[in-house]
């Protein structure tokens, strides 16, 4: 998001509804801004991005209520994601060119989107990040959205921007959200039930693990007031029966560290700092760089386990195997 953080960018922000819910919420923290990352939220500064409020483009729903319910045979999370599918109508480029843009789930962060662009010189796909889980990879790729016209295969793309982070030979084998999640559980589970337990996290994308612990250890989960104004509108996110809803969010934090042992504080609050030096503290920090390469973090003490990502080599290799593409822009 760099440049989007400079008040004199004025131009329109394509984005999804929960982007455009968030993303003027958030007040990104810098070194000697009371955070120890500049990917942290801060808690004395202002919101990073408020002047964008006024260039933010929401999408609208697409006829018939999203591709998703003439799916042949996808699964329920897919269906459930596929029914929300939105787009921005028709955009006139500047040499008089019409085009459709439609936002497809990206199984990625909250907000997280791919796009979809057709226009009179074809169909373009851009990725940016996205977990291409195989189940999700199966559900997408038989939205309709992506079928050709004569309904008989996939659709032809002139172009696919596909999002490579992790495509090295270090992330061949890349694990599921769920299996990150459940690697977290494992670690508390190991540890004494009194431990104290910080998990550590970047701006956005460790709400699911936050919720299965909420849910698991019926407790909430502490986070800073900064962190939970990001979520109290978060409304645009639709509430489904999909194991990766995270649209109740919300009810699963709390501002009060006292309230609970799990803290997802954006620096160390006081209570894990009485914590940490009555040696009661675990921090866990979900991280695929460290998952691969064992372990910078774990010298300086954090367990570490595995977290969110982009695709791995074997996926990207199916995914533009079965896309049927003319060029693919890493
Ligand atoms: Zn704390």
């Amino acid at each position: 998001m760099e440049g989007l953080a400079d008040p004199s960018f004025t131009a329109p922000v394509y984005c999804s509804e929960v982007t455009a819910a968030i993303l003027t919420r958030i007040r990104r923290g810098h070194k000697g801004k009371n955070v120890d990352k500049h990917f942290q939220l801060g808690t004395d500064v202002e919101p990073t991005y408020r002047h964008l409020e006024t260039r933010l483009v929401r999408p609208v729903a697409m006829d018939g209520g999203g591709g998703g319910r003439r799916c042949r045979a996808v699964c329920r999370d897919v269906f459930e994601i596929l029914c929300g599918i939105k787009r921005f109508g028709s955009l006139e480029l500047r040499d008089g060119t019409r085009i459709t843009v439609t936002l497809l789930p990206a199984n990625h962060c909250p907000g997280s989107t791919m796009f979809l662009i057709d226009g009179p010189r074809g169909a373009v796909w851009y990725t940016g990040d996205l977990r291409a889980e195989q189940w999700f990879l199966d559900g997408l790729l038989d939205s309709p959205l992506l079928q050709n016209d004569a309904g008989n295969g996939l659709k032809k793309f002139e172009r696919i921007y596909l999002g490579t982070t992790f495509s090295q030979e270090a992330f061949v084998e890349f694990p599921t959200k769920e299996e990150s999640i459940d690697a977290v559980l494992e670690v508390v589970y190991g540890e004494d039930k009194n431990k104290h337990v910080r998990l550590c996290c970047s701006i956005l994308g460790y709400e699911l693990i936050w919720k299965r612990i909420a849910t698991t250890f019926r407790t909430k989960i502490y986070v800073s007031p900064a962190r939970y104004d990001v979520y109290a509108n978060f409304s645009p996110v639709p509430p489904s029966r999909s194991p990766g809803d995270i649209s109740d969010i919300v009810h699963h934090l709390t501002t009060i560290p006292a309230d609970t042992r799990f803290h997802a504080c954006d620096n160390f609050c006081e209570v894990c700092k009485s914590m940490a030096e009555a040696n009661n503290l675990i921090s866990i920090k979900p991280s695929t760089m460290a998952w691969a390469e064992d372990l910078e973090d774990a010298q300086k003490g954090f367990r570490t386990k595995h977290g969110r990502a982009t695709p791995g080599k074997p996926e990207d290799r199916d995914y533009v195997r079965r896309m049927g593409k003319n060029r693919v822009v890493r």
